[in-house]
């Protein structure tokens, strides 16, 4: 985003400027053959730019952040991409889970887990979403179960969980009661990843990653401080969490370098795709959509920067970039051929790794159906589970699909 900096804003980005502009030689890359090394070099790179004041930068200052609104931090991301650093590392933690545990964890919790996450001495993971609960996280059938001395006994599946296989830590969302509606019976934990019991497996993506991964949990023995936000109270815990998805997601789209110059830059070296009136079509379409992406993130700054929290209509954001994003990798492919494909090609990295980005963070159809109904006030989606206890909905879901 151009934003038109306050003289205060101004003197942010040419303090975050300087100090990269002094550090950048000491920066890793951001892949490599060698993925432990890397993560040490990136986490050991998360831990200077923390000391900085460049992670964390919306923090609370009493738990190690900057103290600092949304602008700041989107002047910080510019200003990183500008560089071509590497940020922090481990966005899901100091993006989401960091700020649930500052809304909902303890004093205890707040002071073991925060700092060594924002510093990257700590990486953690999200274990929200199961074979069986994606879109309809309430569903989650991982069950913690209360022990007489206060300890719980966790089991159950997750999926699709970015960073578990070197994170230390994870936020977990399991059922401790199946005998209210499904939303009721939940509670949020902190789950140690080395924990006895705790098995993990990685999944190969098709863009040659393996970023994500399926964790099982075995008999897993959890202390009764384990638990974040109130017993029975953690769908709110994990509201707290996904809209801090949302953000992260929206403030950084620009960092995820999907500009229409990019773009167009790829197949301005193709003379006859310059002239094919086709080619400028598709290109101006998508410019648009981007455009119209830039300054809705304009109005969703400005509603953080007075406090207020962004509607439904933040996500829009999400499905518009990430549309507009994969029509360009169409239209590069089209106009550059197998070249688009080769092994080493950005191309190729972005058209295989964008339909996956459709999935993450809430599917397109979601988005679309909570902008249908809650911005737009269209009639809700049938639901058959409302105020049913979760241990009798499958059976009420059969008898409801047999009759
Ligand atoms: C790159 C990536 C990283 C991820 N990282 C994590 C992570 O770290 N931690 C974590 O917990 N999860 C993670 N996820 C999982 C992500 O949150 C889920 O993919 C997402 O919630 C969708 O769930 P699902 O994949 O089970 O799809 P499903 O919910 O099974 O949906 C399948 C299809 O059905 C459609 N659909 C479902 N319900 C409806 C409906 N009511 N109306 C219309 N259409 C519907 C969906 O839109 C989708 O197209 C990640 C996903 C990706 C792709």
């Amino acid at each position: 985003m151009d934003l038109s900096d306050t003289p205060e804003q101004a003197r942010h980005r040419a303090k975050v400027r300087a100090w990269l502009q002094e550090h950048q030689h000491e920066a890793p890359a951001l892949q490599g053959e060698d993925e432990p090394a890397i993560i040490e070099a990136r986490k050991a790179w998360q831990g200077t730019l923390a000391k900085a004041g460049l992670a964390g930068v919306t923090w609370p200052v009493e738990v190690g952040g900057q103290g600092l609104g949304p602008v700041e931090q989107v002047i910080v991301n510019q200003e990183v991409a500008r560089a071509g650093v590497p940020g922090v590392l481990d966005v899901i933690g100091v993006g989401m889970l960091g700020p649930t545990i500052i809304a909902h964890g303890t004093e205890e919790q707040k002071s073991r887990y925060l700092g060594p996450m924002l510093h990257g001495d700590e990486v953690w993971c999200q274990l929200f979403s199961e074979p069986a609960a994606g879109s309809d996280l309430a569903a989650v059938q991982a069950r913690a179960i209360r022990q007489d001395d206060g300890s719980w006994r966790l089991s159950g599946q997750k999926v699709w969980t970015t960073n578990a296989h070197f994170a230390a830590h994870g936020l977990l969302l399991a059922r401790t009661d199946g005998d209210v509606p499904k939303h009721k019976g939940l509670t949020m934990f902190v789950v140690p990843m080395d924990a006895e019991g705790v098995t993990i497996r990685g999944l190969r993506q098709i863009s040659g990653e393996a970023e994500f991964n399926e964790v099982f949990f075995d008999e897993v023995a959890l202390e009764p401080d384990a638990v974040c936000g109130p017993v029975g109270g953690g769908w709110g815990t994990a509201m707290t969490t996904l809209m801090f998805e949302r953000l992260t997601i929206g403030l950084g789209s620009e960092a995820l370098g999907y500009r229409t110059e990019r773009f167009a830059v790829a197949i301005a070296g193709d003379e006859r795709a310059r002239a094919d009136p086709e080619v400028r079509r598709r290109l101006g379409e998508l410019s648009v959509e981007l455009l119209a992406v830039k300054f809705s993130g304009y109005r969703t700054l400005s509603a953080l920067q007075h406090g207020q929290i962004p509607g439904p209509e933040a996500g829009l954001a999400k499905v518009t970039t990430v549309k507009a994003a994969i029509e360009a990798g169409d239209l590069i492919a089209d106009v550059l051929g197998p070249d688009a494909l080769e092994a080493d090609s950005e191309w190729a990295y972005m058209i295989s790794f964008l339909p996956g980005l459709k999935s993450a963070g809430g599917t397109e159809e979601i988005l679309r159906n909570t902008i249908g109904e809650r911005v737009l006030g269209l009639p809700p989606e049938p639901r058959l589970d409302k105020g049913i206890p979760f241990s009798e909905l499958r059976a009420k879901e059969r008898a409801a699909v047999s009759s």
